[in-house]
């Protein structure tokens, strides 16, 4: 068979109406996409010349085109479902009862645009099972997984991890890990009171014993979460030399700053917290404390957006009333009410994530990186509400969903 009779599929060239390119530049109008082997070769406005290339067309040209998502926390094991009879039977559940859920909840993803996921812990580490059971055939959704997270006995943390055993530090926890993750989760803080506001708990471990550790899981190549609410916990996280802080809650503006110094990225989760406010009582003190901790969430990122803090969003996916995949375009929603432009957020979403996950050539769209992008319904102005229903994921050049069949078609416009 001839490269005529059988022309790559990763190949072609795509109108495309408006592209927002994941690096944090407003949309461009009418561009010219070229894709070579599932990698952009080019990319130029649609009116000048172009070379002349034996590649399929694709029409995209009333639609606009992103850099494929990455959701930089999900806990894969668990569903949204505020049902408690779901939620028990997930905290008790074995591999193969939940491998099929995990793998839903990767299908969730890929539908809202999500192409990678980053898994902050669950207590019997089966999304870390489940990657490395995909191993060298994943799906089009990247996972990359923690495994059990780290905690100290007695404080919070059960659901998603092991604490460190009794006369044991932390690092030399790290170091006999019999399953290590691609990445380390370490819990330092507990959770936000949902009663009072502004309520602040202990730090799990100090400076030193987390510095230790991050150093003990660099020398194994894993960079570090550090689950950290309230204002110490941050501090010792981001002086200890944390890769991240994730969720960062009541952190102040002083820690900003650090995190700003030191180039450490901040993963806000503010989602989550709409999720606890959409479940709680309608007038009642948990959704007045839920609003209050949500509002002070968003002026953090305002602050974090002057200080040039780098943010990578990811939603706790898993976690009460927070779905797979849609709460990516919640939490895209939300910063841009703290602020961000609608190519920010999608900065955000995209190259902040894959670069904390260390996905190489991938997050941004220009020549030389992955043909990884969604196609989505309508101008720029539709995000990210269009977000709910992309007309295509296409993952390296190939079209992978929502519906693979209904990808872009040579000559066949996207509605
Ligand atoms: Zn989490």
């Amino acid at each position: 068979m001839t490269d005529t009779a059988c022309p790559r599929r990763d190949s072609f060239v795509m109108r495309v109406g408006w592209l927002l390119d994941g690096t944090g530049r407003p949309a461009r109008k009418g561009v010219r996409l070229t894709v070579v082997g599932g990698v952009v070769q080019d990319l130029r406005p649609a009116a000048e010349a172009a070379p002349v290339e034996d590649l399929p067309v694709l029409d995209a040209s009333e639609n606009t085109v992103i850099p494929g998502l990455v959701d930089a926390h999900v806990h894969l094991f668990m569903s949204s479902a505020a049902d408690p009879a779901v939620r028990q039977a997930q905290l008790n559940a074995s591999y193969s009862q939940l491998r099929p859920v995990m793998r839903g909840h990767l299908a969730q993803h890929l539908a809202a645009g999500v192409v990678a996921v980053r898994d902050g812990g669950d207590y019997g580490g089966f999304a870390l099972r489940l990657r490395r059971e995909m191993g060298a055939s994943p799906g089009p959704v990247q996972v990359r997984a923690a495994g059990r997270a780290w905690r100290r006995e007695g404080r919070y943390g059960s659901l998603i991890g092991r604490p460190v055993a009794c006369g044991r530090d932390l690092a030399r926890a790290v170091a006999m890990e019999d399953a290590p993750g691609d990445h380390l989760k370490i819990v330092n803080s507990g959770l936000n009171s949902l009663t009072d506001f502004g309520r602040q708990t202990p730090t799990q471990f100090g400076v030193d014993e987390l510095r230790a550790a991050v150093a003990e899981g660099l020398r194994r190549g894993r960079r570090t979460m550090v689950h950290a609410n309230g204002s110490e916990a941050v501090r010792v996280a981001a002086e200890a030399g944390a890769h991240s802080v994730e969720h960062g809650f009541f952190m102040g503006t002083d820690n900003l700053a650090r995190l700003a110094d030191r180039q450490v990225v901040w993963v806000p989760t503010a989602v989550a917290m709409q999720g606890y406010l959409r479940h709680a009582g309608p007038d009642s003190r948990e959704a007045d404390v839920c609003r209050r901790n949500l509002e002070h969430q968003l002026e953090q990122l305002r602050v974090a957006r002057q200080k040039g803090v780098r943010v990578a969003l990811g939603t706790d996916a898993g976690t009460l009333g927070v779905g797979h995949g849609a709460a990516l375009r919640e939490e895209i929603a939300l910063v841009m009410e703290a602020g961000y432009s609608l190519a920010e957020a999608l900065e955000c979403a995209s190259l902040q994530g894959a670069r904390l996950m260390g996905l190489g050539g991938q997050g941004v769209l220009r020549p030389g990186w992955a043909a990884t992008l969604v196609v989505l319904p309508g101008p720029p102005t539709a995000l990210p509400g269009s977000l709910a229903a992309p007309r295509a994921v296409l993952v390296d050049g190939l079209p992978v969903g929502p519906a693979a069949d209904g990808g872009p078609g040579e000559g066949r416009s996207m509605p």
